[in-house]
């Protein structure tokens, strides 16, 4: 990764705080030394990192090493999920979300369910060993509001305010992480929260370098889910910057493109074909799979007819199906697929021989749609019911 000299400190990697260490006295040794102290034990004061020159601490913390961030809001759900709004030094306000699963002793988490066969397998090894270990994924946030525009995101009729800098992207989870009770353990990251990972690129794979990092956070990168509603050049990008080992989810939500352009402008762009190709071509290891989000609005894409065009558009790719009920939102009439609906859906996916799970809402009493805790008293600009 190039060094530039706008690089926020904390999303600096250890090469280059290496190289920036003589700037503040330091030596090139204390690079590493710096992103440990940041990235891996979570301390953001640099007057308190011991090991280091008194002089450089000093030099340090007078420039600041960390963005602005303060949590206004903690809402936590009868579920245990917990919803941070956080305030950014501009005043944008953004949310992550802390959703704990179910210790072993209580079956399966919904973190296991989301992650892939040989992720899982791993877990079962480990888990042997941590029977009460509370594995916890956190959902991050790459924008302050949405520029694609779908109809059922609060995000979306948001529209954008501003790109997230890779410094406040990777901030969330080391926020998020130093919440963390102590049974629980930081297990998967998603980003999934406000914003479009992909429209912010260069941050979000700069963010994804720093979680990844094992001078940091060290989380496996197997462990790390991209959620985009298909750009499809970018998409190309990440795999090859990554090799395909980012996990990749796709936000589908329709099965033909006339209804998914209604759903999702971002369609227009880039339609059904362009996005099916991108998916082929995108460079995954064995036995990992691209996880569909396939989000279930009344009335707009949740027939048996659309069940069953998902099926053949899907063929022959390695996928799991992830069903959302929508969340309603208060900018939209539009709502979700009632149970039985849901149901009969779901069991055409599975006839037809795909991995099918239905999502529960989880936090659903703290707001824990895209976007909803940020947009709190925000008023919509306009409603869009759709056509
Ligand atoms: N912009 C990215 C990631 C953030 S949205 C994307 O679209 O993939 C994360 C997921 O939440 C997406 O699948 C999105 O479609 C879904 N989502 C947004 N608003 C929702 C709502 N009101 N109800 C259910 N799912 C919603
Ligand atoms: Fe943006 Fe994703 Fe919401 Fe669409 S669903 S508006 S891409 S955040």
């Amino acid at each position: 990764m190039q060094s530039r000299p706008s690089t926020p400190p904390l999303a600096r990697t250890p090469e280059e705080w290496a190289t920036y260490a003589p700037s503040v006295g330091g030596r090139s040794f204390h690079g590493k030394q710096i992103f440990r102290w940041l990235h891996a034990r979570g301390v953001l004061d640099a007057s308190k990192m011991t090991d280091l020159p008194i002089a450089m601490r000093e030099a340090l913390a007078s420039g600041g090493v960390a963005p602005a961030a303060e949590i206004v809001l903690e809402r936590r759900s009868l579920d245990d999920t917990r919803k941070l709004l956080l305030r950014l030094g501009d005043g944008a306000t953004i949310e992550t979300v802390l959703i704990p699963g179910v210790s072993k002793r209580g079956g399966p988490s919904p973190a296991e369910l989301d992650a892939d066969a040989s992720a899982a397998a791993e877990d079962e090894d480990e888990d042997a060993a941590t029977l009460d270990v509370v594995r916890v994924t956190q959902c991050i946030s790459t924008q302050v509001g949405c520029a694609m525009g779908c109809v059922f995101c609060a995000s979306g009729v948001a529209g954008l305010k501003r790109h997230l800098g890779p410094d406040e992207i990777a901030l969330q989870v080391l926020i998020g992480r130093a919440r963390l009770e102590p049974h629980e353990q930081l297990r998967n990251v998603v980003y999934m929260g406000m914003g479009e990972p992909l429209h912010n690129y260069e941050a979000t794979a700069r963010s994804l370098r720093l979680l990844t990092h094992p001078d940091g956070i060290g989380l496996s990168s197997r462990r790390v889910t991209v959620s985009t509603s298909g750009l499809v050049p970018e998409i190309a990008r990440l795999g090859e910057d990554f090799g395909g080992n980012i996990g990749l989810a796709i936000s589908l939500h329709a099965a033909d493109d006339e209804t998914r352009t209604k759903l999702m402008p971002i369609n227009k762009k880039y339609p059904l074909a362009v996005l099916m190709d991108a998916l082929r071509a995108y460079p995954l290891p064995r036995r990992r799979r691209i996880t569909i989000e396939y989000t279930l609005v009344a009335g707009q894409n949740d027939t048996s007819t659309e069940a069953k065009k998902l099926v053949k558009l899907l063929r022959g790719l390695p996928v799991k199906i992830n069903l959302i009920p929508m969340n309603p939102i208060e900018a939209s009439t539009l709502g979700p697929t009632d149970s039985g609906g849901v149901a009969s859906f779901q069991k055409i996916l599975i006839d037809a021989g795909y991995s099918c799970f239905v999502r529960k809402r989880r936090g659903d009493d703290v707001g824990a749609a895209c976007g909803q805790l940020a947009l709190l008293g925000a008023k919509p600009k306009v409603r869009r019911p759709v056509a």
